[in-house]
């Protein structure tokens, strides 16, 4: 069915929307201006872990408005101290330091990095970066961002980067050898926008090591892997090492914006009075949604759940395509799924949506990635896969 778009001419055309809107959901599923109910495989980008409208999380954000929306980092804020208590917790670091937004998370790492090599005396300090990374979409953050298409046209990019193949411990180790003005390591541990690109088990504790050897610092971009997403509150805790510096955001407020940087050891000494701030970073709304989201991922016992429901669609996509051509390849960790095609298969998207009411998303021009919220039934599992490998079959036949 064709709906009427509600675009307006008045916005930047900074996206390429899809011709739909909706007015409310419930679980995974979100139901369109026309009624129609959409299964939601992709949870806004990974943002609704809770998927949509959680009564507790509603609740306690009515209770929170009706009481104290802002106030300012000018005053203690009992949202923020908490929440900096318990993501601490959970993540073994030490401090943290509240924003916005993902890329904004990664700003106050790169600013850390700068000021901690500053202060060892290196005056121009360097940040290894990946390529097909993905970090944001400021300047700096574009800058460290593996992929030319976000760069383009931004020029003069930021300078104190250095980029190296993702999952190439020797490239780095080849850095070493002949760069002093290295201060830190910035990586996902798995690569979401550049295509689910999950690296050998041993990758996260080499660089580890290597920032250990050097003095660097290791500042994981879980952006998109923390807050349960891979089955764990953070990937790293699949590798037995803990960062000196963790990006946090989408996931965290189940979409009230919120975005943290955490930090432990020297790393967390690092930024003294003046040196970083925010208007609205930790005010008591966004901290009493990410706080609440927390609790529900706990008392739900989601992660184990993520893991579950992880194994079963893939293991599901696996049965349902067997010996299907032009399937590259079925990867992922907990609820991060990439099903790799052989050619690219962007439009996929639209054909799930209008045939399947199904709402995913295609990355790297050939990557079918999911990121269901973790709130999911078996059943809703069941029928994502059912759905998909319909599509897919049609679409490779
Ligand atoms: C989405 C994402 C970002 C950027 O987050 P914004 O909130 O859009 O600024 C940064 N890093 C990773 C790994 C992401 O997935």
């Amino acid at each position: 069915m064709k709906v009427r778009s509600i675009m307006s001419d008045h916005l930047m055309q900074t996206y390429a929307r899809q011709p739909i809107a909706f007015t409310h959901g419930e679980g995974a599923w979100l139901v369109a201006e026309d009624g129609q109910r959409y299964l939601d495989a992709l949870a806004g980008i990974a943002v609704n872990g809770l998927g949509h409208a959680h009564p507790q999380l509603t609740r306690a954000l009515c209770e929170q408005a009706g009481r104290l929306i802002h106030t300012s980092n000018l005053y203690e804020i009992r949202e923020q101290s908490e929440l900096a208590d318990r993501l601490c917790a959970l993540a073994g670091m030490d401090r943290a330091f509240f924003c916005n937004s993902g890329a904004e998370a990664n700003e106050a790492a790169i600013k850390l990095a700068r000021l901690y090599g500053h202060n060892k005396g290196i005056d121009s300090p360097h940040i290894i970066v990946m390529e097909k990374s993905f970090h944001g979409r400021t300047l700096a953050t574009l800058t460290a961002t593996g992929n030319r298409k976000v760069q383009a046209g931004f020029e003069p990019l930021v300078q104190g980067f250095l980029r190296v193949p993702f999952d190439d411990v020797e490239a780095v180790e080849q850095v070493a050898a002949h760069n002093k003005s290295v201060v830190a390591i910035l990586v996902e541990p798995i690569q979401g926008e550049g295509g689910v690109h999950i690296p050998k088990p041993s990758y996260l504790r080499e660089l580890r090591r290597i920032c250990d050897q050097h003095g660097w610092l290791l500042m994981l971009d879980e952006v998109q892997t923390g807050i349960g997403r891979t089955g764990q509150w953070f990937a790293f805790q699949y590798s037995d090492i803990r960062p000196d510096v963790l990006s946090l955001a989408k996931g965290l407020g189940s979409g009230v914006p919120i975005g943290a940087s955490l930090a432990r050891g020297v790393a967390a000494e690092v930024f003294t009075a003046g040196k970083h701030g925010t208007t609205f970073g930790g005010n008591p709304l966004a901290c009493r949604a990410a706080l609440t989201t927390l609790a529900v991922i706990t008392d739900g016992q989601l992660l184990a759940r993520a893991t579950a429901l992880g194994e079963r669609i893939k293991g599901g996509m696996q049965v349902a395509l067997q010996g299907v051509a032009g399937i590259r390849n079925i990867r992922g960790q907990g609820l991060m799924i990439g099903i790799e095609l052989e050619h690219p298969c962007a439009e996929l998207v639209a054909i799930a949506r209008d045939q399947e009411q199904l709402i995913i998303n295609v990355t790297a021009d050939s990557v079918i990635r999911l990121l269901p919220p973790l709130i999911l039934s078996d059943a809703e599992a069941d029928l994502l896969v059912e759905r998909l490998a319909r599509l897919v079959r049609a679409f490779l036949a």
